[in-house]
């Protein structure tokens, strides 16, 4: 069966000129405020082929701005996947060797395993070692509202309700094949300081993506006071959308290769009725397990082990 691509409306741009930065890591740039304040660090490219975050990285190095206070590092991260980026083949190059996204424990991280996303994370731990704060700039494959991932601290839930755009929050667990960078050491620690969110900026290569992305980095650093309102406000477009809250309760994770949704959700989807059948993975039949139940980011070709969808409910 052939698919058809998703038109490419974002130009991957030449990142280049970011590479030397100026903290002895590739790609790494950190703007000092010169004023006491939080270390705000913001991720791009932590999956090769979603372009919309460096599109705003771009964005923020080309429009002069400086942290009025703290320290704002920008990454660019997975670089070496992003180089291959190809409009012809836009999937292929999500990561070279295995999913960035999936290797931040430390059992993996000081593991004996070696991979290229493996030597690249190591290189970038101790930026987040150092951060107080994370912003990790993603896109989605289906063409879906954004979104921002909390986790599940309570304070990832009070930054993402403070932050109020993009309007959905899915407070959630990750994925059984691996923890995520915002879930990385402290930061999804219910006793933790550090906060990391990350939001999902709707569809990879949509040029709104990318000014989702965008505003995301402005309205993140407005809410800390590290960025000159009249400089920021001159990208920002008014929001209106009311938020909502989702609480994921259960990971569906494919089991066989033949794993397929009997209808083409693309996530947010409220399905009424308990018991909706979503689709089948092998002989397994996957149902809804209660009503009102919300389909967070359905996956295009779950593999065995991966995450096909996530389940959640809406909060009060
Ligand atoms: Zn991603």
């Amino acid at each position: 069966m052939t698919e058809s691509l998703p038109s490419i409306e974002l130009t991957p741009p030449d990142i280049g000129p970011y590479r030397r930065g100026n903290t002895g890591i590739d790609h790494v740039t950190t703007l000092d405020g010169g004023r006491p304040g939080p270390h705000v660090v913001i991720t791009a490219l932590v999956h090769g082929n979603e372009i919309a975050g460096a599109v705003a990285l771009d964005r923020l190095f080309r429009i002069g701005l400086k942290p009025m206070r703290g320290r704002l590092t920008l990454v660019f991260a997975n670089t070496a996947a992003y180089r291959h980026f190809d409009p012809d083949r836009p999937f292929a190059s999500r990561f070279v060797d295995e999913d960035f996204n999936r290797l931040w424990s430390p059992d993996v991280l000081d593991g004996p395993r070696d991979s290229l996303e493996l030597r690249r994370a190591r290189q970038l731990r101790p930026v987040f070692d150092a951060a107080d704060l994370i912003l990790d700039l993603h896109s989605m494959t289906a063409d879906t509202a954004p979104l921002i991932l909390c986790g599940h601290t309570e304070r990832g839930r009070d930054l993402a309700r403070w932050l109020g755009y993009p309007a959905w929050i899915v407070a959630d667990e990750g994925h059984a094949a691996g923890r995520r960078l915002i879930d990385y050491a402290d930061f999804a620690d219910p006793y933790g300081a550090r906060i990391a969110l990350l939001v999902e900026c709707g569809q990879h290569w949509r040029a709104e993506t990318a000014m989702v992305a965008l505003e995301s980095c402005l309205r993140f650093l407005l809410l800390h006071d590290m960025v000159d309102p009249a400089l920021a406000d001159r990208h920002l477009r008014r929001h209106d959308a009311p938020q909502r809250v989702v609480e994921v309760t259960q990971t569906v994770t494919a089991e066989t290769e033949d794993f397929a949704f009997n209808a083409p959700y693309v996530g947010l989807e409220i399905l009424p009725h308990a018991g909706t059948v979503l689709g089948h993975d092998g002989g397994r039949t996957v149902v809804t397990p209660y009503d009102d139940c919300v389909l967070i980011m359905p996956a295009r070709r779950p593999k065995p082990g991966q995450t096909a969808v996530r389940l959640g409910r809406l909060a009060p």
